[in-house]
């Protein structure tokens, strides 16, 4: 029955963890902090269909320093070639982080309480020789905590 299933996947966001749930950061539509928003770029954007757009600096896609939303674009004219920078500066979104364990009852309770919907995932590595760092794995996002409740085995 798809109301116990239902159930069941929201009993099931005690036992898993953001980790298990996330977009790779690999596979997340990001811009670099001095982008321009040209018309190509722009574009670009519309076509991705994503409605939050992590910002990174350098060539780094692990520093992700802003999030853009398409909704910030509404006053940008493609002509004026304006930076990515000034829209970002101008709006200055929350970034907000979890970590890799973080339980998906946890981020689910975050989210409602919060003002965005999505979240940058990070760990500790500690491998290797150096000193732990925090590593940026993903993002996720509510929709993504939803889709673990009403998805039916
Ligand atoms: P909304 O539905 O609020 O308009 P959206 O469609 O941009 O937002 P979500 O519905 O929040 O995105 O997420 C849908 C899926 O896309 C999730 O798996 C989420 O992790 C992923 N996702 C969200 N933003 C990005 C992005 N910028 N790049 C890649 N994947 C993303
Ligand atoms: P940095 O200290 O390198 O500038 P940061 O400021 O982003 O990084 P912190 O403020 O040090 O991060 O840590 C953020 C919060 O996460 C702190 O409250 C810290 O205690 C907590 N924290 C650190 N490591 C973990 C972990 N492995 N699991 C859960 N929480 C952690």
């Amino acid at each position: 029955k798809e109301e116990l299933n239902i159930i069941q996947g929201a009993l099931e966001l005690r036992t898993k963890v953001v980790e298990e749930v996330l977009t790779p950061l690999g596979d997340c539509f990001m811009l670099r902090s001095d982008a321009v928003l040209d018309f190509a770029t722009v574009s670009e954007i519309l076509r991705s269909g994503y409605t939050r757009i992590p910002v990174y600096e350098g060539d780094q896609r692990h520093n992700i320093v802003d999030i853009l939303f398409v909704k910030d674009l509404a006053f940008v004219d493609p002509d004026d070639c304006t930076p990515l920078l000034t829209v970002t500066r101008f709006y200055n979104r929350p970034l907000h982080c979890v970590f890799n364990d973080t339980r998906l009852d946890t981020v689910l309770e975050e989210f409602k309480k919060g003002k965005s919907h999505l979240a940058i995932v990070q760990r500790v590595n500690n491998e290797g020789e150096g000193d732990p760092f925090y590593e940026v794995m993903g993002i996720v996002t509510l929709e993504d905590i939803i889709e673990e409740i009403i998805k039916s085995e």
